[in-house]
């Protein structure tokens, strides 16, 4: 799929740069906006004239700190510089937008949203959003901008795909360890699904997933999350002898690997395994994921070791799974010595994280004006002001 990414503020950037880092076929664009120069020069992989500073005049380059309505504004009132650096980049042969930001913050949190609604009016191709959501230690500011942001992001977007920080940290990290790690998941997971659909070097995959099946499971809109799983490393020797997929499960590991050669039904059902993992592990939004309105399943790896009696049972598991009855699934050949499983739950009806998250940013609306009233209220009585 040949994807446009545009990463908003300080976290959609730094995913954009990694992104592109990875992409060595040259399937994706990638453009980066932000109201604060340095976290445009931290970038590594996005050529200069790539990486766009809006609101100079205004915040002369030092970013707008949490203030999304004014991470907002400033995007409005230079969309039409955004928008000719996309189109500098070119984007006659891409199949679809994605828009990257952390939606805690101010940039990326107010700014997706206007570019979002902006692209959807000029371009036929879908538009998505890949929001991250702050953790909860962040506090409450962080938990407000991102339900104000979300709520419109989920009206704007074809479909918003959700990534939970808070879900993927890690007891003792440190932030930036837990960034850099976070972000190779992000990227990992997103990769393997945007991928999809484009020849490699080494051909087809037996049951192709294009860029169209993707397009369609995302066609509900609302909320989406993804799960993944791999397998161990493929020893040389089971490389080598075709079909020996089932050895890389890790419930086998403790074996030696080239002691087993599998049947079809094995290698089936570790497929069916693999795909299993991947729902039931850490999803990018954990949730329940039976509320899913369609699904699509995607494995990649060694052309040897996929099998397709595997996927369709695989299929079924997921049909019977969740409400939904609309389930793709396709397979992609890459060089590798793993095969993996993505597994994108599309439209889902029922987040409690996210329900949490827009009852504590309700709460927080009220703190918030009362704290703007009570400050005032020595002021109410007696004295007129000079000029109203
Ligand atoms: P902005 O530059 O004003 O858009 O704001 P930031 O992108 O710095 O921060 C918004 C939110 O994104 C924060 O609250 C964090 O939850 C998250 N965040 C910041 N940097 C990263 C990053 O590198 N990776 C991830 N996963 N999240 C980040």
């Amino acid at each position: 799929m040949r994807v446009f990414f545009i990463g908003f503020g300080q976290a959609g950037g730094k995913v954009v740069d990694m992104f592109m880092e990875q992409d060595k076929s040259n399937l994706f664009r990638g453009l980066v906006v932000n109201t604060a120069r340095t976290d445009l020069i931290g970038l590594k992989n996005i050529p200069m004239k790539n990486r766009i500073l809006i609101g100079q005049t205004v915040v002369k380059g030092h970013g707008v700190g949490t203030d999304n309505a004014m991470g907002a504004k400033l995007t409005k009132d230079e969309i039409d510089s955004i928008v000719t650096a996309i189109e500098s980049i070119g984007t006659s042969d891409i199949d679809a937008f994605v828009v990257i930001a952390g939606l805690g913050g101010g940039t990326g949190s107010g700014g997706s949203p206007v570019l979002v609604r902006h692209l959807k009016g000029l371009y036929h191709e879908p538009v998505y959003a890949l929001g991250i959501l702050p953790s909860v230690e962040e506090g409450r500011l962080y938990t407000y901008n991102a339900a104000r942001s979300l709520t419109t992001l989920v009206n704007e977007a074809d479909n918003t795909f959700i990534f939970d920080n808070g879900a993927w940290r890690k007891e003792g990290e440190s932030i930036k360890m837990a960034y850099d790690r976070v972000n190779d998941e992000i990227v990992r997971r997103f990769g393997v699904l945007f991928r999809a659909g484009e020849v490699g070097k080494i051909g087809v995959g037996e049951m192709v997933v294009d860029s169209s099946e993707i397009i369609n499971t995302l066609r509900g809109g609302g909320i989406t999350t993804v799960g993944y799983a791999k397998t161990e490393a493929i020893s040389t020797r089971s490389k080598q002898n075709k079909g020996l997929f089932g050895n890389l499960i890790g419930s086998l590991k403790k074996r030696e690997a080239s002691e087993e050669v599998l049947l079809g039904d094995d290698r089936s059902a570790k497929i069916i395994s693999l795909v299993r993992s991947a729902m039931l592990g850490r999803l990018t939004l954990p949730c329940d994921f039976k509320t899913a309105q369609r699904a699509l399943i995607l494995l990649v790896g060694p052309p040897g070791e996929m099998d397709r009696k595997g996927v369709e049972k695989a299929r079924s598991w997921v049909e019977e799974n969740i409400e939904g009855e609309e389930i793709r699934s396709g397979d992609y050949p890459i060089e590798s010595n793993y095969v993996a499983a993505v597994v994108v739950l599309a439209s889902i009806g029922e987040v409690p994280r996210i329900r949490a998250l827009l009852d504590m940013a309700k709460e927080t609306k009220v703190e918030l004006a009362r704290a703007k009233t009570d400050g005032m209220t020595m002021f109410e009585d007696g004295i007129d002001p000079l000029f109203e």
